[in-house]
């Protein structure tokens, strides 16, 4: 049995209409995805599925935290995480998908969700994520170690902040 197979929506057996499911996200569900950023969370999963004759509408309400590192202070932090998601599912004769819609085969049995879930919570995590994400502060030891270590850098190697213009100006004087 596939350690995702829970996240399964038997969809055949269902009546039309609205059906609530309820899933939780841990830190063992991120390891199902081969190079995944996020290794560490708990997150509550709420899904409405709507089952129509035409298309079936899937509703996520996720909420929780996942573990990620701060751009800033470099440290593991817990970033909250509330997530409201849409997803259409539509019946044609090869499955694909584009950004709004996923393509089914008509007849389809079973539709597995894990993934969504998984593009969902990945995409909810800021381009730039810091301590100030959470409402916390960074680690100031850890600031403080950062800053002096580029202080360190600089003094060893002055010419490699000017290098590029350097370059540059030569370019210039050669022609
Ligand atoms: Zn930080």
């Amino acid at each position: 049995m596939d350690a995702l197979d829970h996240f399964t929506i038997p969809v055949s057996g269902l009546r039309m209409g609205h059906h609530t499911f309820n899933f939780s996200v841990q830190s063992e569900f991120f390891s199902h995805f081969e190079g995944s950023p996020l290794k560490r969370g708990d997150l509550a999963v709420l899904l409405d599925f709507d089952k129509r004759s035409d298309m079936w509408e899937l509703h996520f309400h996720i909420r929780g935290q996942v573990s990620t590192q701060c751009d800033r202070c470099l440290e593991e932090f817990s970033l909250p995480m509330e997530i409201e998601e849409q997803l259409l599912v539509k019946f044609a004769e090869e499955e694909w998908e584009d950004d709004t819609v996923v393509y089914v085969l008509a007849g389809t049995p079973r539709l597995n969700v894990a993934r969504f879930i998984y593009e969902f919570i990945n995409l909810a995590v800021p381009m730039v994520k810091t301590h100030s994400n959470a409402g916390a502060l960074c680690n100031p030891e850890m600031l403080k170690f950062l800053r002096s270590r580029e202080e360190a850098e600089r003094d060893e190697n002055p010419e490699s902040q000017s290098s590029v213009w350097d370059a540059l100006k030569g370019f210039k004087f050669d022609n």
